[in-house]
């Protein structure tokens, strides 16, 4: 983990107001030129900057594959987990110091089906996190097979006579599990995402913003020009986010018209409000451990 490595900006200071570049990692991205993904990392970089964060204060958390690589790319403190299991830690940490701003990155096939199971326990917890699932309906690191949200019918190498499965719906799935904020973006309208995604770090508790964010290499039938001409935003249709029952009709359909913007929201406290141990104190990890510098390198030491 590491983090304010590249910001050029002295520690402390809290003067100087940083730009969406100071949460540029050292890596740049090695996604395929055109891919969604680019389109997320901006936006966050940018959120950050324009919420006045520090790489310091933030902790980007994934799992597997081509937009789990994310955390390498963005300039924070950053973890790189196990297939599925970004969540798991990602509530490990949030409750470990629940002042971070704790957002985990990750796609369809590792958040909604791999960590499947986790994504219904963390809905349900109302952890204090966003989670930002670039979802372009295919297993691009593994070069194109079907995903849990990959359209009934679609034809990829796994499934060379069209899928014949449902598809998983992120959305009326976050919300019957319990989930207190559920949007929808898509990268290829930049500034729309950019206000859901700072609105899911402002919501107090699980945020869930699904991103159409396209495969251009694997996925030819969901590519920006699908999108373009169906998505139309909540937001110019007088949604109202308050409403579950109009949030799960719009949530479920898919057709003409696909919608982006906030499904739902409920104020609810989150995990970290709710769990006694945290009612006074301080974040976990800066209280005193209560055992010898000795104990705790024997424990480390057990553990490695
Ligand atoms: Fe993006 Fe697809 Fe390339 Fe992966 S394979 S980097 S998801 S375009």
């Amino acid at each position: 983990m590491s983090a304010g490595a590249t910001t050029g900006v002295a520690e402390g200071q809290g003067l100087v107001k940083l730009t969406a570049k100071d949460f540029k990692g050292k890596v740049d991205p090695d996604w395929c030129p055109g891919c969604g993904d680019f389109g997320v990392l901006r936006s966050l970089q940018a959120v950050c900057a324009e919420m006045g964060l520090r790489p310091h204060e933030v902790i980007t958390i994934s799992g597997i594959g081509c937009s789990s690589n994310f955390p390498g790319f963005f300039n924070a403190y950053g973890m790189h987990t196990l297939h599925g299991r970004a969540l798991a830690v990602a509530t490990g940490v949030q409750m470990a110091n629940h002042e971070l701003t704790v957002v985990c990155t990750g796609g369809d096939g590792d958040g909604y089906g791999i960590g499947g199971n986790h994504f219904v326990h963390i809905a349900r917890r109302n952890v204090n996190l966003t989670y930002l699932v670039m979802n372009n309906q295919i297993y691009g690191l593994t070069t194109g097979q079907v995903s849990p949200t990959s359209c009934d019918g679609m034809k990829t190498k796994s499934t060379p006579y069209g899928s014949v499965e449902m598809p998983v719906n992120p959305i009326t799935s976050a919300i019957m599990n319990g989930a207190t904020f559920v949007a929808r973006a898509f990268s290829g309208d930049p500034k729309h995402m950019q206000s859901l995604i700072r609105q899911g770090i402002e919501h107090k508790g699980f945020a869930l913003v699904d991103i159409f964010s396209p495969c251009v290499t694997f996925n030819h039938d969901n590519d920006y020009g699908f999108f373009k001409e169906r998505v139309k935003r909540l937001e110019d249709e007088g949604h109202d986010p308050s409403d579950w029952k109009a949030a799960c009709e719009k949530g479920l359909l898919w057709g003409d018209t696909i919608y982006t913007g906030l499904f739902f929201r409920k104020l609810a406290p989150s995990l970290d409000q709710l769990e006694p141990v945290l009612e006074s104190g301080g974040p976990m990890a800066h209280r005193p451990l209560g055992i010898t510098k000795e104990q705790s390198d024997r424990i480390l030491k057990r553990m490695m």
